[in-house]
Protein backbone atom coordinates (compact mmCIF):
# COMPACT_ATOMS: atom_id res chain seq x y z
CA UNK A 1 0.00 0.00 0.00
CA UNK A 2 1.72 3.44 -0.72
CA UNK A 3 2.40 5.62 1.48
CA UNK A 4 2.58 9.37 2.05
CA UNK A 5 5.56 10.59 4.97
CA UNK A 6 5.23 13.77 6.07
CA UNK A 7 8.89 14.22 7.93
CA UNK A 8 12.09 13.25 7.51
CA UNK A 9 15.59 14.52 8.16
CA UNK A 10 17.49 12.89 5.28
CA UNK A 11 19.15 17.15 3.42
CA UNK A 12 20.58 16.85 7.40
CA UNK A 13 22.69 13.92 6.96
CA UNK A 14 23.29 14.92 3.28
CA UNK A 15 24.90 18.01 3.95
CA UNK A 16 26.54 16.94 7.11
CA UNK A 17 28.14 14.34 4.59
CA UNK A 18 29.14 16.89 2.38
CA UNK A 19 28.76 14.83 -0.89
CA UNK A 20 30.07 11.98 0.68
CA UNK A 21 26.53 9.90 1.18
CA UNK A 22 24.86 8.46 -1.87
CA UNK A 23 21.20 8.90 -1.53
CA UNK A 24 20.01 6.11 -3.89
CA UNK A 25 21.16 3.68 -0.84
CA UNK A 26 23.81 4.80 2.15
CA UNK A 27 22.97 2.69 4.66
CA UNK A 28 23.38 5.83 6.92
CA UNK A 29 19.98 7.08 5.21
CA UNK A 30 16.61 5.25 6.86
CA UNK A 31 15.07 7.05 4.08
CA UNK A 32 17.25 6.15 1.20
CA UNK A 33 15.99 5.52 -2.18
CA UNK A 34 15.97 1.77 -2.22
CA UNK A 35 14.44 1.73 1.26
CA UNK A 36 11.22 4.19 -0.48
CA UNK A 37 10.88 1.90 -2.58
CA UNK A 38 11.10 -1.02 -0.80
CA UNK A 39 8.59 0.55 1.81
CA UNK A 40 5.99 1.63 -1.15
CA UNK A 41 6.56 5.03 -0.34
CA UNK A 42 4.31 7.16 -2.88
CA UNK A 43 5.43 10.76 -1.40
CA UNK A 44 8.28 11.65 1.31
CA UNK A 45 8.35 15.48 2.38
CA UNK A 46 12.69 16.34 3.07
CA UNK A 47 12.77 18.72 6.15
CA UNK A 48 15.03 21.53 6.37
CA UNK A 49 16.27 21.89 9.75
CA UNK A 50 19.53 23.97 10.74
CA UNK A 51 21.52 22.94 13.60
CA UNK A 52 20.80 25.60 16.10
CA UNK A 53 24.67 26.20 16.67
CA UNK A 54 25.08 27.35 13.41
CA UNK A 55 25.84 31.01 13.60
CA UNK A 56 22.58 33.44 12.66
CA UNK A 57 24.33 34.92 9.42
CA UNK A 58 25.33 31.57 7.91
CA UNK A 59 21.46 29.36 8.92
CA UNK A 60 20.71 31.20 5.29
CA UNK A 61 23.69 29.53 3.39
CA UNK A 62 22.89 26.50 5.85
CA UNK A 63 19.24 26.14 4.40
CA UNK A 64 20.71 26.53 0.43
CA UNK A 65 23.16 23.63 0.78
CA UNK A 66 20.07 21.42 2.09
CA UNK A 67 18.60 22.30 -0.85
CA UNK A 68 21.46 21.61 -2.54
CA UNK A 69 21.83 18.40 -1.72
CA UNK A 70 17.86 17.69 -2.62
CA UNK A 71 18.50 19.20 -5.88
CA UNK A 72 21.73 17.34 -7.31
CA UNK A 73 21.74 14.31 -5.46
CA UNK A 74 18.21 12.93 -4.12
CA UNK A 75 16.78 14.59 -7.62
CA UNK A 76 19.72 14.89 -9.68
CA UNK A 77 21.18 11.76 -9.36
CA UNK A 78 17.71 9.40 -8.99
CA UNK A 79 15.20 9.63 -12.05
CA UNK A 80 12.83 7.94 -9.85
CA UNK A 81 12.59 10.58 -7.65
CA UNK A 82 10.76 13.74 -8.71
CA UNK A 83 10.02 16.82 -6.80
CA UNK A 84 6.60 18.03 -5.70
CA UNK A 85 6.34 21.92 -6.18
CA UNK A 86 2.18 22.08 -6.20
CA UNK A 87 -0.54 20.07 -4.92
CA UNK A 88 -1.44 19.08 -8.16
CA UNK A 89 1.42 17.18 -8.95
CA UNK A 90 0.44 14.60 -6.05
CA UNK A 91 -1.79 13.65 -9.08
CA UNK A 92 0.77 13.61 -11.98
CA UNK A 93 3.36 10.58 -10.33
CA UNK A 94 3.81 7.90 -12.79
CA UNK A 95 3.98 3.93 -11.33
CA UNK A 96 7.74 4.02 -10.68
CA UNK A 97 8.23 8.04 -9.75
CA UNK A 98 8.44 8.53 -6.17
CA UNK A 99 7.44 12.38 -4.78
CA UNK A 100 10.05 14.65 -2.99
CA UNK A 101 8.84 17.81 -1.05
CA UNK A 102 10.75 20.26 0.59
CA UNK A 103 9.04 21.47 3.88
CA UNK A 104 10.97 23.50 6.60
CA UNK A 105 11.04 23.04 10.37
CA UNK A 106 11.74 26.04 11.37
CA UNK A 107 12.29 29.57 10.46
CA UNK A 108 15.53 30.60 11.48
CA UNK A 109 17.85 30.83 8.62
CA UNK A 110 15.35 33.72 7.13
CA UNK A 111 16.03 35.79 10.12
CA UNK A 112 13.26 38.33 9.93
CA UNK A 113 13.50 38.55 5.97
CA UNK A 114 10.28 37.57 4.41
CA UNK A 115 12.11 37.84 0.75
CA UNK A 116 14.25 34.54 2.03
CA UNK A 117 10.90 33.22 3.15
CA UNK A 118 9.71 33.61 -0.63
CA UNK A 119 12.71 32.32 -2.77
CA UNK A 120 12.61 28.98 -0.17
CA UNK A 121 8.97 28.85 -1.31
CA UNK A 122 10.09 29.28 -4.85
CA UNK A 123 12.77 26.95 -4.49
CA UNK A 124 9.61 24.58 -3.44
CA UNK A 125 9.26 24.62 0.40
CA UNK A 126 5.32 23.69 0.51
CA UNK A 127 4.93 23.31 4.22
CA UNK A 128 6.45 25.36 7.54
CA UNK A 129 6.80 25.00 10.66
CA UNK A 130 7.45 28.00 12.10
CA UNK A 131 9.81 26.75 14.77
CA UNK A 132 11.91 23.78 15.99
CA UNK A 133 12.18 23.28 20.23
CA UNK A 134 13.69 26.71 20.68
CA UNK A 135 12.50 30.44 19.95
CA UNK A 136 13.11 32.36 16.90
CA UNK A 137 11.97 35.99 15.94
CA UNK A 138 8.15 33.82 14.57
CA UNK A 139 7.43 32.33 17.59
CA UNK A 140 8.33 30.38 20.76
CA UNK A 141 8.96 26.24 20.36
CA UNK A 142 7.48 23.62 22.67
CA UNK A 143 11.15 23.77 24.54
CA UNK A 144 11.39 27.41 25.20
CA UNK A 145 10.18 27.90 29.26
CA UNK A 146 9.00 31.28 27.81
CA UNK A 147 6.04 29.52 25.94
CA UNK A 148 5.15 33.09 24.28
CA UNK A 149 3.18 32.67 21.01
CA UNK A 150 3.03 34.30 17.64
CA UNK A 151 5.02 37.79 17.20
CA UNK A 152 3.99 39.98 14.64
CA UNK A 153 6.10 38.47 12.04
CA UNK A 154 5.09 34.70 12.83
CA UNK A 155 1.67 36.08 11.99
CA UNK A 156 2.79 37.20 9.00
CA UNK A 157 4.73 34.31 7.72
CA UNK A 158 1.39 32.46 8.24
CA UNK A 159 -0.59 34.88 6.29
CA UNK A 160 2.06 34.54 3.86
CA UNK A 161 1.29 30.58 3.91
CA UNK A 162 -2.70 31.46 3.70
CA UNK A 163 -1.96 33.35 0.60
CA UNK A 164 0.66 30.81 -1.13
CA UNK A 165 -1.61 27.49 0.23
CA UNK A 166 1.43 26.53 2.18
CA UNK A 167 0.76 24.41 4.90
CA UNK A 168 0.89 25.71 8.39
CA UNK A 169 2.87 22.93 10.16
CA UNK A 170 1.96 23.03 14.58
CA UNK A 171 4.57 20.13 15.63
CA UNK A 172 7.41 21.83 17.08
CA UNK A 173 5.18 25.17 18.68
CA UNK A 174 4.85 26.10 22.02
CA UNK A 175 0.85 25.84 23.07
CA UNK A 176 0.10 29.21 22.92
CA UNK A 177 1.82 29.48 19.80
CA UNK A 178 -0.04 26.44 18.92
CA UNK A 179 -3.37 28.20 19.60
CA UNK A 180 -2.28 31.61 17.73
CA UNK A 181 -1.57 29.59 14.70
CA UNK A 182 -4.98 27.61 14.74
CA UNK A 183 -6.88 30.87 14.89
CA UNK A 184 -5.56 32.63 11.82
CA UNK A 185 -3.72 29.43 9.61
CA UNK A 186 -5.83 28.51 6.29
CA UNK A 187 -3.69 25.47 6.27
CA UNK A 188 -2.98 24.09 9.68
CA UNK A 189 -1.36 20.51 9.95
CA UNK A 190 0.68 18.17 12.79
CA UNK A 191 3.18 16.70 10.35
CA UNK A 192 4.82 14.35 12.97
CA UNK A 193 3.19 14.71 16.38
CA UNK A 194 1.53 12.42 19.22
CA UNK A 195 -1.16 12.10 22.17
CA UNK A 196 -0.06 13.95 25.23
CA UNK A 197 -2.78 11.45 26.91
CA UNK A 198 -0.89 8.31 25.94
CA UNK A 199 2.65 9.73 26.61
CA UNK A 200 3.27 12.92 28.53
CA UNK A 201 5.92 14.79 26.26
CA UNK A 202 6.14 18.49 25.36
CA UNK A 203 6.42 17.29 21.74
CA UNK A 204 2.99 15.81 21.90
CA UNK A 205 -0.40 17.17 21.63
CA UNK A 206 -3.03 17.71 24.02
CA UNK A 207 -6.39 16.47 23.10
CA UNK A 208 -8.31 19.43 22.90
CA UNK A 209 -5.53 20.29 20.70
CA UNK A 210 -6.23 17.35 18.33
CA UNK A 211 -9.73 18.13 18.38
CA UNK A 212 -9.22 21.34 17.65
CA UNK A 213 -7.06 20.43 14.38
CA UNK A 214 -9.75 17.86 12.91
CA UNK A 215 -12.20 20.67 13.51
CA UNK A 216 -10.05 22.61 11.66
CA UNK A 217 -10.23 20.38 8.21
CA UNK A 218 -6.56 19.56 9.59
CA UNK A 219 -4.68 16.73 9.98
CA UNK A 220 -2.13 14.57 12.50
CA UNK A 221 0.41 12.40 11.36
CA UNK A 222 1.93 10.06 13.79
CA UNK A 223 5.77 10.08 14.52
CA UNK A 224 7.47 6.76 14.87
CA UNK A 225 9.88 8.33 17.75
CA UNK A 226 9.74 5.73 20.57
CA UNK A 227 10.39 8.83 23.39
CA UNK A 228 6.99 10.32 22.12
CA UNK A 229 5.12 6.93 22.01
CA UNK A 230 6.34 5.75 25.32
CA UNK A 231 7.58 7.40 28.37
CA UNK A 232 9.39 4.13 28.90
CA UNK A 233 11.40 5.52 25.95
CA UNK A 234 10.61 2.25 24.01
CA UNK A 235 7.96 1.35 21.72
CA UNK A 236 6.28 -1.36 19.17
CA UNK A 237 4.28 -0.74 16.49
CA UNK A 238 1.38 -1.62 18.64
CA UNK A 239 2.63 1.04 21.25
CA UNK A 240 2.22 3.75 17.86
CA UNK A 241 -1.02 1.78 16.70
CA UNK A 242 -2.53 3.24 20.04
CA UNK A 243 -2.15 6.81 19.01
CA UNK A 244 -3.69 6.25 15.92
CA UNK A 245 -6.53 4.96 18.06
CA UNK A 246 -7.06 7.64 20.50
CA UNK A 247 -7.00 10.27 17.82
CA UNK A 248 -9.55 8.13 15.51
CA UNK A 249 -11.56 8.16 19.00
CA UNK A 250 -11.51 11.72 18.96
CA UNK A 251 -12.69 11.98 15.10
CA UNK A 252 -9.85 11.95 13.41
CA UNK A 253 -10.05 8.83 11.67
CA UNK A 254 -10.31 10.51 8.61
CA UNK A 255 -7.49 12.86 9.25
CA UNK A 256 -4.56 10.96 10.32
CA UNK A 257 -1.06 9.88 8.50
CA UNK A 258 2.26 9.12 9.31
CA UNK A 259 5.05 11.49 9.56
CA UNK A 260 8.25 9.08 10.52
CA UNK A 261 11.00 10.98 11.64
CA UNK A 262 13.12 8.63 10.10
CA UNK A 263 16.76 10.14 9.81
CA UNK A 264 16.11 12.68 12.24
CA UNK A 265 15.48 10.11 15.47
CA UNK A 266 18.21 7.98 17.32
CA UNK A 267 16.11 5.36 18.60
CA UNK A 268 13.23 3.04 16.67
CA UNK A 269 10.21 0.96 16.71
CA UNK A 270 11.14 -2.53 16.22
CA UNK A 271 10.57 -3.97 12.99
CA UNK A 272 9.53 -0.10 12.15
CA UNK A 273 13.45 0.81 12.04
CA UNK A 274 13.55 2.42 8.54
CA UNK A 275 11.41 3.38 5.69
CA UNK A 276 11.75 -0.25 3.85
CA UNK A 277 9.65 -1.42 6.80
CA UNK A 278 6.98 0.68 6.53
CA UNK A 279 4.40 -2.54 5.21
CA UNK A 280 4.67 -4.04 8.54
CA UNK A 281 2.85 -0.97 10.01
CA UNK A 282 0.35 -1.48 7.64
CA UNK A 283 0.04 -5.25 7.96
CA UNK A 284 -0.54 -4.82 11.40
CA UNK A 285 -2.78 -1.23 10.81
CA UNK A 286 -5.10 -3.86 8.30
CA UNK A 287 -5.77 -6.40 11.53
CA UNK A 288 -7.91 -3.50 12.99
CA UNK A 289 -9.43 -0.99 10.47
CA UNK A 290 -10.87 -1.46 7.27
CA UNK A 291 -8.19 -1.57 4.26
CA UNK A 292 -10.28 1.81 3.31
CA UNK A 293 -9.45 3.52 6.80
CA UNK A 294 -5.53 2.52 6.31
CA UNK A 295 -5.45 3.85 2.37
CA UNK A 296 -6.99 6.82 4.88
CA UNK A 297 -3.93 6.84 7.19
CA UNK A 298 -1.14 5.57 4.53
CA UNK A 299 -2.20 8.31 2.14
CA UNK A 300 -5.84 8.97 1.12
CA UNK A 301 -6.14 11.34 3.87
CA UNK A 302 -4.01 13.78 3.36
CA UNK A 303 -4.83 14.17 -0.75
CA UNK A 304 -8.65 14.64 0.89
CA UNK A 305 -7.54 17.37 2.88
CA UNK A 306 -4.47 18.90 1.11
CA UNK A 307 -4.86 22.90 -0.24
CA UNK A 308 -7.03 22.91 -3.50
ZN1 LIG B 1 10.92 17.57 14.26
Amino acid sequence: MKIIDLHCDALMKLADGKGSLSYADSKELDTNKARLQKGETFVQCFAIFIDLDIKSDQKFQAALDQIYYFKNEVLGKNHEMKQITKWEDFDQLKENEIGAMLTLEGVDAIGNDIQKYSILHELGVLSVGLTWNNANLAADGAGEPRGAGLTSFGKELVQFNNQHKILTDVSHLCEKAFWDVMEIAKYPIASHSNSKVLCNHVRNLTDQQARAMFDKGGLIHVVFNPPFINESGQASISDLIKHMDHFCSLGGVEQIGFGSDFDGISTKISKLENSSMYQNLINELLKYYSEEQVQGFAYQNFLNHRPE
